[in-house]
């Protein structure tokens, strides 16, 4: 029944900022444990799983290699928060998706996202369609719609000065890329058990996202019982890190899951 509230699993296929940890060419590691692998991190993406839907959000660029690690192999819906390139650099992945599922993917996200997707992948739309191409049937989430078993609520959220989105997923609100939550996503926050929350780095102060004692600070305004942060760089140490949370806010990292 939609809306109604059976368990929902969330993986965290990828929990790492734009250049993911460590970066390309190992620069600016000299804070990553090599040790520790939930100092490993992949793009930022996730997958819900409830009983009738599997939904990705996001499709970075490992995005193979993380349905290979969590062993995901249907894809329902997609969502996409934004058009920077380390949430939709796998779009071409989904390939496969297509051939053994046979129909376009629906994928919903923003207008501008829309439209940066049409551009940078153009060979997968129009009448110069490449044979064989990614099909997507994109379209704009402007207000709650009901997918299977899941109410999906957008989260509008300011990205620096790009308007991007969050997704409420029943009770499981997943924000990534966050600099500022306007009163109104806020409203449609609360109530929800869990919440994933971009927090990138300790200090300084960055832009266009949270730093994670900004991210702590809105967990308490919006009094969620358990928040999940996503997107850290490398200079985030899961093990020292996770020792200066406090209780109700913990670290994500690639693999886990939860059942909300
Ligand atoms: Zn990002
Ligand atoms: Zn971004």
């Amino acid at each position: 029944m939609p809306g109604d509230q059976s368990t929902m699993k969330l993986t965290f296929l990828g929990t790492g900022t734009s250049m993911g940890v460590p970066v390309a060419g190992g620069f600016g590691g000299k804070e990553f444990s090599k040790e520790d692998s939930k100092d490993e991190r992949y793009r930022a993406s996730a997958w819900v799983q409830t009983e009738e839907s599997s939904i990705l959000v996001d499709v970075g660029p490992e995005f193979r290699l993380q349905t290979l690690r969590a062993g995901l192999s249907h894809i329902d819906l997609v969502l996409v928060t934004h058009e920077h390139m380390d949430h939709i650099a796998g779009l071409d992945d989904l390939r496969p998706f297509n051939y053994v599922q046979e129909q376009a993917l629906p994928l919903y996200t923003t207008a501008s996202c829309i439209k940066a997707i049409r551009s940078r992948f153009d060979y997968m739309f129009g009448p110069d369609r490449y044979p064989g191409a990614v099909s997507v049937d994109m379209k704009e989430l402007t207000e709650t719609i009901t997918f299977r078993d899941c109410r999906i609520t957008p989260l509008p959220v300011r990205h620096g000065k790009l308007d991007i989105l969050g997704f409420r997923i029943n009770d499981l609100s997943y924000l990534t890329d966050v600099k500022s939550i306007p009163d109104k996503t806020k409203e449609r926050i609360r109530g929800s058990k869990v919440m994933v929350l971009s927090g990138l780095r300790w200090k300084p102060p960055h832009p266009t996202h949270l730093t994670i004692p900004e991210a702590i600070e809105v967990a308490r305004e919006l009094e969620v019982p358990q928040t999940y942060l996503i997107h850290m760089n490398s200079g985030v140490v899961h093990e020292e890190t996770s020792k200066k949370l406090p209780e109700g806010i913990d670290l994500s990292y690639d693999g886990l899951t939860i059942e909300i």
